[in-house]
């Protein structure tokens, strides 16, 4: 992966490794195995400094939706930036660009949300809503009622609340986190987590059953939010088991139980529908969005919330003076003008529907690897899948980790000229941009299978089959 320089250019491999700490990284390992330098998009590609071309099966981290090269939205974000390139909204200011935004997307989002906030990362905008959460209770007179509840392998981001929510080892571990007020629930994964003979619609009864036995244990009247996202993500791309929501929803109404819905990968089509909100019947109280609201151009996320959320925090700020919360970049101008362009681009060319259109090929491009001997459960919805790879498929048995066989996997799809993401579990992702065509997802699906027969080969080289 390590390129070297050519003439006159910056070793950027050397440069990296001697300044750079990365995300999500073996720092160790990096310092031997170098950065993967990219230098250049173009439609759902991108190109390292040699001019090998990578089909970006991730559309980076789900969130590049209109893929590397739309000159509509650098258009949007030089216009901004030559008209107000800053404004803030402390105090009652804003710029115009940013209420156009706002309303924008207030029209969009399901009905019982009515008032929005920005920030810039789904890290902030899930802190935000754990903010709004407490500030809401003690605005209502519940000053004990403020634990949130998320579920084993969720993915909320790394800040302090958020990563306290994230229940991936590597994100808590070593970190002092969860902090306190934070518990957890099972995962909604069917295939990994049910048992013998459980239907989906029996492990869905036992995990509301669990939530609403967690929640009388803890006590409902120290219980403020549930959050999920639609589909987990980052934690496997799991689809929840049928009736999981609906019985979820009933739990939480019970026990006065806010529900927050981190649409941070599900908004904006996907999965196929505007939210995840809408294809599991969710009806938030809270909805965090990020990521493809700006195609990933500039950064940007929103706090969508209730009407009576949104009363009582504001008589509890007329009380106060203030309400004390927002950064320095929420609203930004330039992220909100090339957000409203990019939400003018999936109306005019109809994302949603292109995504529904080509969303068969995908998913069955995927599942043609179901009798690969190497592959236990191809899951998904939209253009979100994964592909779970297990040591045997009858007995269910999942590789021990350590031996790193996704992460082999991808490596090789590297080489190939795909760009896949292992999580953990050993399952492999797949989130190409919303404008993919058949034949871009025939080619991801075609280096993926490469990828996945050399993977085969050192597993039963190793042993390991
Ligand atoms: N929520 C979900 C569902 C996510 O997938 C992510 C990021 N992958 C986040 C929140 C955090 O977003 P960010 O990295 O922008 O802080």
């Amino acid at each position: 992966m390590t390129q070297p320089a050519v003439d006159g250019a910056k070793d950027w491999s050397a440069i990296d490794r001697a300044v750079y700490v990365h995300s999500s990284t073996n720092l160790q390992q990096h310092l031997v195995d170098g950065p993967m330098v990219l230098t250049r998009g173009e439609g759902v590609r991108v190109f390292d400094g040699d001019g090998k071309a990578y089909i970006e099966a991730m559309s980076g981290l789900w969130c590049a939706g209109l893929g590397f090269s739309e000159k509509r939205l650098a258009d949007a974000a030089y216009k901004q930036m030559t008209t107000l390139p800053y404004y803030h909204n402390f105090q009652g200011k804003t710029a115009d660009v940013t209420i156009e935004l706002a309303e924008r997307l207030v029209a969009l989002a399901p009905k019982p949300l009515t008032k929005i906030m920005f920030a810039s990362s789904g890290s902030e905008a899930n802190d935000t809503a754990i903010k709004l959460v407490w500030y809401y209770n003690n605005a209502r007179g519940k000053p004990a009622k403020k634990k949130i509840i998320s579920r084993e392998q969720a993915y909320h981001g790394v800040t302090i609340a958020a990563g306290s929510l994230t229940r991936l080892k590597a994100i808590y571990d070593g970190f002092d986190l969860p902090i306190d007020r934070i518990r957890h629930v099972g995962c909604p994964h069917h295939y990994k987590l049910a048992q013998d003979g459980e239907s989906e619609e029996q492990f869905a009864t036992r995990l509301a059953d669990e939530l609403d036995a967690k929640i009388r244990e803890e006590g409902p009247d120290t219980v403020a939010a549930f959050i999920a996202e639609p589909i987990m993500g980052a934690g496997g791309v799991i689809v929840p088991p049928a009736t999981y929501f609906e019985k979820i929803q009933r739990v939480l109404k019970t026990h006065d139980v806010l529900l927050i819905c981190d649409e941070v990968i599900t908004g904006f089509g996907r999965i196929g529908t505007m939210f995840g909100a809408e294809k599991f019947g969710i009806a938030p109280d809270i909805m965090t969005l990020g990521k493809q609201m700006t195609s990933a151009y500039a950064p940007m996320s929103a706090i969508l919330m209730r009407e009576s959320i949104f009363e009582s925090i504001a008589a509890e700020s007329g009380k106060r003076g203030t309400f004390g919360h927002g950064y320095t970049y929420s609203g930004h101008p330039v992220s909100a003008a090339v957000a409203l362009e990019t939400l003018r681009i999936y109306e005019e060319r109809d994302i949603l529907g292109h995504v529904n259109r080509i969303t068969p090929t995908f998913q069955s491009l995927l599942e043609s690897y179901s009798n690969h001997p190497l592959v236990g459960e191809v899951r998904g919805e939209g253009l979100l899948a994964a592909v779970q790879l297990v040591q045997s498929k009858s007995p269910k048995k999942f590789f021990d980790t350590t031996a790193g066989l996704a992460k082999y996997l991808v490596a090789r799809g590297h080489e190939h000229g795909v760009i896949l993401r292992v999580l953990q579990n050993d399952a492999v992702a797949f989130a190409p941009p919303l404008i993919s065509t058949e034949d871009d997802l025939k080619q991801i699906a075609d280096l993926f299978g490469r990828a996945l027969d050399d993977t085969l080969k050192v597993a039963r080289e190793r042993g390991l089959v």
